[in-house]
């Protein structure tokens, strides 16, 4: 339940509704907005009657909420949340859209890395991508470089100052994975594998949940709550496309309408990958900025220094050239809209 506290509340009057609701077993988490308190309890909650707080001094109102994830629900939460870096980039809110770029694996070849990584920063992007553990549909097909892919992510950082993006598959490469990246990503295939969404709710690094390819927006926010339950609240959300009905034009049907969707009923942030929306070079552009006007905090997209050549999705992946040219669209386009973020913020 969501206990709204009055404007004048006193601490110990919150502090009065925080013991009643803790000693019935409740988990709380605190939110102190610029003019009120509100007080989300998880719990179960035939063990305290609402009414009973209800009555309390400095208690505004009781709300029950009636979408099953809570931490991630608007309701418990009204602001944004805002995921902020150590060297200034925030992501959430009304903040500029962040940019996700680089390729699909990390390759060995560590020169094709660095000239893609150069380019993201010179374009304006703030965080480098590279998958070094690689979930692939075949077993025949590449599986990434692992270790070696990760010392490959780190050189990029230190030579470039971006940040570093890339997927955990497994609970036990989260330490090593972690000291690397500054934000780890969970793939649409793990989207449900809860062991691995419990393990990062310990983490102390942001968490970008990819949606599954099959999944509902409750059952994403559903694995989004158990990150968030376990203890991390740095989550971020990413619309990478659906399963549609007709895979024959595009590899998957991105969802734009969730975009605006997670915003009306989470507070999380939301990015849009239309590389692996579409599967399509020539659908990234047009997607991006459908993306961006739909209020995403930001985008994800695959670009490589030889696409052809690419070990994994080099038909969905932007050549440099083509990258720079997408961000000047994508800084013109948000120019004249007048636009910062389009984040919907109810
Ligand atoms: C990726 O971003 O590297 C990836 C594998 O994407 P997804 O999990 O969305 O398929
Ligand atoms: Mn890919």
């Amino acid at each position: 339940m969501i206990i709204i506290m009055e404007p004048d509340a006193t601490q110990e009057q919150i502090e009065r509704v925080v013991k009643k609701l803790q000693d019935n077993g409740f988990r709380i988490n605190m939110n102190h907005g610029d003019v009120l308190t509100v007080i989300a309890a998880i719990g179960d909650k035939r063990l305290v009657q609402p009414h009973s707080i209800a009555s309390l001094d400095g208690v505004r109102e009781v709300k029950l909420i009636k979408e099953p994830y809570k931490l991630a629900s608007r309701e418990s939460k009204k602001e944004n949340t805002v995921i902020e870096f150590s060297n200034g980039v925030k992501i959430g809110g009304n903040n500029e859209p962040v940019i996700m770029a680089g390729p699909c694996s990390v390759e060995a070849d560590y020169n094709g890395l660095l000239e893609v990584a150069k380019a993201v920063k010179k374009a304006g992007g703030q965080i480098l991508r590279g998958g070094a553990f690689k979930p692939r549909t075949s077993p025949y097909d590449f599986q990434g470089l692992e270790e070696k892919g990760l010392e490959l992510l780190q050189k990029a950082k230190d030579e470039t100052g971006l940040l570093i993006i890339t997927e955990v598959m497994d609970t036990q490469d989260i330490p090593l994975i972690a000291q690397v990246a500054d934000i780890l990503q969970v793939g649409a295939r793990n989207m449900q594998n809860f062991k691995l969404l419990k393990a990062l709710g310990k983490c102390d690094k942001p968490v970008m949940l990819k949606r599954g390819s099959a999944a509902t927006i409750r059952e994403f926010l559903l694995a989004a709550e158990h990150i968030m339950y376990a203890g991390n609240e740095q989550v971020i959300l990413c619309e990478r496309g659906i399963k549609g009905v007709d895979s024959s034009s595009t590899r998957n049907t991105l969802d734009i309408a969730a975009v605006p969707v997670i915003h009306k009923y989470s507070h999380l942030p939301v990015i849009v990958d239309p590389s692996h929306g579409t599967g399509r070079r020539y659908l990234i552009e047009p997607m991006a900025k459908a993306g961006l006007i739909a209020g995403a905090n930001g985008l994800m997209i695959e670009v490589h220094h030889d696409p052809d050549h690419a070990s994994s999705d080099g038909a969905q992946s932007l050549t440099i050239e083509q990258f720079n040219t997408l961000m000047t669209s994508l800084n013109d386009m948000m120019e004249k809209l007048g636009l910062k973020n389009a984040a919907v913020t109810k």
